[in-house]
């Protein structure tokens, strides 16, 4: 993969059933498209859910990846994995066994009705931030800031979910 080949974020998320074994599959699946590469994954974060607030707690993780597929296809990818998994969508930021996120496409902006590149509300979010400072903590931004930065920024605002690292 050299010609077309850009660096990816996802962030991947799960708050139904067995969460880790939704991500684990959820990793498997990307990894297994021929025109994707995982590069790293982090830990697994748990976090508190935001917006509706009657559910289970999330497992967070995100995963670096290098392909050659554009960002609509990579969303159309990762969309027919929700499916395949099982993702219902009835109620927005409700309960889902796997959400998949486009976070970061190289240095790359997007915004159209389907996709919105830097993805929208990564910036408020600790279970995105958080994982993503520890695969790549030095990644420039769209708008020139590192992810470090980016984080500072966050932690600032004092407006950070509860989150902590997953142990089993
Ligand atoms: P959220 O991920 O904010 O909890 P959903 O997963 O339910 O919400 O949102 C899905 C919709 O978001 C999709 O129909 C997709 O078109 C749109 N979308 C816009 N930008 C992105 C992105 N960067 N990554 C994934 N989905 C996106
Ligand atoms: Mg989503």
């Amino acid at each position: 993969m050299s010609d077309g080949c850009h660096h990816a974020f996802i962030g991947m998320g799960s708050n139904l059933g067995d969460r880790r074994s939704f991500l684990e599959k959820a990793s498997q699946e990307i990894g297994n498209h021929p025109q994707v590469r995982v590069i790293k994954l982090s830990s697994l974060y748990e976090t508190e859910p935001v917006g509706y607030l009657d559910q289970g707690w999330f497992l967070n993780q995100v995963m670096e990846i290098e392909t050659t597929l554009t960002p609509e296809e990579l969303l159309s990818f990762l969309q027919g994995i929700e499916d395949k998994l099982g993702r219902k969508r009835l109620i927005r930021w409700g309960p889902r066994v796997i959400d998949l996120d486009i976070l970061l496409y190289g240095e790359l902006t997007i915004e159209t009705p389907e996709l919105v590149i830097p993805h929208p509300r990564m910036y408020e979010r600790g279970f995105v931030m958080l994982p993503l400072q520890e695969i790549a903590p030095d990644l420039i931004h769209p708008d020139g800031k590192t992810t470090r930065e980016h984080l500072a920024m966050l932690i600032k605002t004092e407006k950070m979910e509860k989150i902590r690292l997953f142990q089993d």
